[in-house]
């Protein structure tokens, strides 16, 4: 769709597809109408030497042979420089997991895990906050694992020095962990957390279910003791880490009593927020030749139910942030409204002021709505 709407407004586009679909299914994307050039994930590294070969005279965009120099063999193809207006950006550290969960097709589409140089990742980070960026949000499929593949040990510091350069740098003032996973915990980050060194007070942590069943036939490289161990080894060191998780509903074979087990986990992990998402087979996974299947309507109601435990959990947060001031980088909402991720991770709502999407401001959380913190500016 988006492909026929890219063309449709400029029909003199060249349109390229890269990233997942591109990787796993090449010539169903090719076929697609409109596509002028596939790109897998694999090969994005020569994303910018494949346009200009593939572009009509050979010539590139710009009519002129581009020059031996203009393609960076980086992985990481040199990185970004600005995200316009906006004063938190993402920031790239590893790609790749070498787990294999049953759902994800992410091992397929993005290889193992290779995790980003750290002089590369504080140019980068350099050059956002040269260009307005104050929070650093550090992404990657299998954060956990950084430095793993270049044979550090998962108890040795490997993502805690990297957020500390970070953090030491001209401009930067927060960096945030995006999701991170119970395998190849970092210990080295409890006392980044504990000290306030500006390293956001908030873990999401992907449980997907609770149940030990459910969570083997995932092949999920934890156990619940394990996920427990590591909550309690936070809250112990910085009991200020908000945690939130995903959930997967109606994976197969999941039983009425390991959904309630999912439910009794969720309770007892006291989670600030969590995503649910039903569980659909993904072609080619393990996940999808796995007996038996949940039916749709089952889903459909577990899904229910944990959305409405998802507003429990947030009502029970919004009313502990009941009264507090928090600095947040202003989101988009539905329409003449405006969210915002605490520290924490608690997204609160508020009023849409014009001109200051992707800056930071401060709101106080003054009431409870639909199951959300409701904020006003300060
Ligand atoms: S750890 Fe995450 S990325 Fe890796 S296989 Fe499991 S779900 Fe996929």
């Amino acid at each position: 769709m988006l492909v026929r709407r890219a063309k449709k407004k400029n029909p003199d586009s060249f349109v390229v597809v890269t990233g997942c679909l591109a990787q796993d299914r090449p010539e169903e994307t090719a076929a697609l109408p409109g596509v002028d050039l596939v790109v897998g994930n694999t090969e994005k590294s020569q994303l910018l030497r494949k346009i200009f070969q593939s572009y009509p005279d050979g010539q590139g965009l710009s009519g002129r042979p581009p020059s031996p120099t203009a393609f960076p063999l980086s992985p990481w193809i040199g990185g970004i420089s600005r995200f316009d207006g906006h004063q938190r950006a993402t920031l790239k550290v590893q790609e790749g997991c070498n787990f294999g969960c049953s759902f994800c097709l992410i091992p397929r589409v993005r290889g193992e895990m290779v995790s980003r140089p750290v002089p590369e990742i504080v140019e980068e980070a350099k050059r956002l906050a040269r260009n307005g960026v104050r929070e650093l949000v550090l992404a990657g499929i299998q954060l956990s694992s950084y430095g793993r593949d270049w044979g550090l040990k998962a108890g040795e510091p490997r993502l805690a020095p990297v957020v500390e350069k970070l953090l030491g740098l001209s401009g930067i003032q927060r960096v945030r962990l995006s999701s991170y996973a119970v395998a190849d915990f970092e210990d080295a980050l409890l006392p980044l957390w504990k000290s306030k060194s500006g390293l956001c007070a908030h873990l999401h942590l992907p449980l997907q279910s609770g149940d030990e069943g459910v969570l083997r036939a995932m092949r999920r490289p934890y156990s619940l003791d394990h996920y427990r161990a590591t909550v309690e080894k936070v809250r112990e060191s910085a009991p200020e880490v908000g945690i939130t998780s995903d959930l997967i509903a109606g994976f197969p074979g999941e039983t009425a009593e390991a959904f309630g087990n999912t439910l009794e986990r969720i309770r007892e992990f006291g989670f600030v927020d969590f995503h649910p998402f039903p569980y659909s087979d993904r072609p080619g996974t393990p996940g999808e030749k796995m007996p038996p299947k949940v039916p749709p309507a089952v889903i459909r109601e577990r899904m229910n139910r944990l959305l409405d435990l998802k507003g429990e959990c947030l009502a029970r947060s919004a009313q502990r942030a009941l009264g507090k001031e928090y600095s947040v980088v202003v989101e988009r909402n539905e329409k003449s409204l405006q969210a915002g991720l605490s520290e924490e991770g608690l997204r609160m709502v508020f009023p849409e002021r014009e001109g200051w999407l992707g800056r930071e401001a401060r709101v106080k959380v003054t009431g409870i709505r639909r199951g959300a913190a409701w904020a006003q500016w300060v």
